[in-house]
């Protein structure tokens, strides 16, 4: 298999370029030439999310040097749970992807981009920087996965005062290899200071440097992984397909969806639950694609203005009036979650993270549709509620309890190293 730019203006190249590269040369971001087409039994014997992504990712890493380590990565990486929880309402479903080390969807991909990063590094390599920027959830996940790996070394840059205590607690307490830098600005300062130094080729001479953000392959790959199965699983127990509605920021996780259904898995329609950041229901309204600074809202890992994912959204539905046939938005703001944060306990019987809350609130807007009412939805789950405990503990007036592995974290020592919004701020902490 090839990977082509979506700005169709650099070369071709193979798995294991693009998935070191990150952005392509033009600008772009990597695709596949072709999809693979699967039927139903293809999967047959296949029954978790690692045995399925192993099947449904060889044609992908067809080729490329970590084929024959695919089905080791797939079990190391993706050992994670992603169980089917019915809810208390007919032909609903939540798909829970936050049974991960850092209790986000964001560690299935993390985790699979540190293991075939680490497959691919020469033993002799220099130790390899990776540096992200991130508003909360995507540092913790980063961190995680690549935490006492051997030839790397994570710098995360948060914003100060901008993600939750739990999210500060997170991000600076795993030490050894990984550092958090707490920026003094937003995160737009931190993003910029990151796609300075990874486009700095004098730095990166000296420093080399990868980014792990959501354009990354290596990340959106194994997110199909999941959704094939949840997509599996339901069409074996109920013989028809379901629909998926997926919280969505950079439509990263969204897409990894749609690539599972061209593939062909039994997936159903796909809705987007963005929150009141409104660059892509306004799209999906019949408008044009204006990208723009985010807004800050509860849901803040999904605080996205410019969507970095879209360019392959139009690659795969490359005309406009198909698009909006193939998929939809729904945009949700911070009212709608906190009403349905409240509610859902009585009515879905389940607590939800202010991003899964999107996705309820979606799928009332779908069922409020004529004929909807014995569709099948499965709501994507992206975060443990307990990581949003100060969002949600007073809308429903009880504590919620966290998972074994975020206490783990939460009662570790953390420390962060604040800088300057500054790029020689940052050199200063790349430089040995
Ligand atoms: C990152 C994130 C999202 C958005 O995912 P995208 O792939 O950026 O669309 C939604 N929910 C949670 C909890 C996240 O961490």
């Amino acid at each position: 298999m090839r990977y082509v730019s979506t700005r169709e203006k650099a070369p071709a190249c193979t798995l294991d370029q693009a998935l070191v590269a990150g952005l392509a040369p033009d600008g772009g971001l990597y695709v596949p030439q072709t999809l693979p087409r699967f039927q139903l039994a293809d999967f047959n014997g296949c029954n978790d999310v690692a045995s399925v992504s192993a099947r449904l990712l060889a044609p992908f890493f067809a080729g490329s040097s970590l084929q024959s380590s695919l089905n080791d990565i797939c079990a190391e990486a993706l050992d994670i749970p992603a169980p089917l929880r019915e809810l208390e309402v007919e032909h609903a479903w939540l798909l829970e992807l936050f049974h991960g080390p850092s209790a986000a969807f964001k560690d299935f991909g993390a985790r699979f981009l540190a293991r075939a990063l680490a497959r691919l590094r020469e033993k002799s390599a220099p130790v390899r920087t990776i540096l992200v920027a991130t508003s909360g959830d995507t540092g913790a996940a980063v961190a995680a996965a690549f935490h006492r790996v051997g030839g790397f070394r994570v710098l995360i840059l948060y914003p100060d005062g901008r993600v939750s205590a739990r999210q500060a607690q997170q991000l600076g307490c795993f030490g050894d290899n990984v550092q958090a830098l707490c920026v003094q600005g937003n995160f737009d300062d931190c993003q910029q200071l990151v796609k300075r130094a990874l486009n700095d080729s004098k730095l990166c001479a000296q420093v080399p440097m990868s980014s792990a953000n959501s354009i990354s392959l290596g990340r959106l790959l194994p997110q199909m992984g999941y959704f094939a199965h949840a997509a599996l699983s339901h069409r074996r127990e109920h013989e028809r397909a379901a629909g998926f509605i997926i919280p969505t920021g950079n439509l990263g996780n969204a897409l990894a969806c749609l690539l599972a259904r061209h593939c062909g898995l039994p997936i159903g329609d796909v809705v987007l639950a963005t929150n009141a950041n409104p660059t892509l229901t306004e799209y999906f309204d019949g408008g044009e694609y204006t990208p723009r600074a985010s807004i800050a809202t509860l849901a803040n890992a999904m605080d996205v203005g410019a969507p970095s994912n879209f360019e392959r959204l139009r690659w795969l539905l490359p005309h406009p009036q198909r698009m909006r046939e193939a998929v939809s938005a729904v945009r949700v703001d911070d009212d709608a979650i906190r009403a349905t944060i409240r509610a859902s306990h009585s009515r879905y019987g389940s607590v939800v993270c202010p991003h899964t809350a999107t996705a309820l609130h979606a799928m009332e807007q779908m069922r409020a549709r004529p004929n909807d009412a014995a569709n099948d939805w499965i709501c994507a789950a992206t975060a443990h509620p307990a990581k949003f405990d100060d969002i949600i503990e007073p809308l429903i007036g009880k504590p919620v309890e966290s998972p074994p592995a975020l206490a783990a974290l939460l009662h570790r020592p953390s420390e962060a190293k604040p800088i300057r919004a500054d790029y020689s701020a940052l050199c200063a902490q790349l430089l040995p």
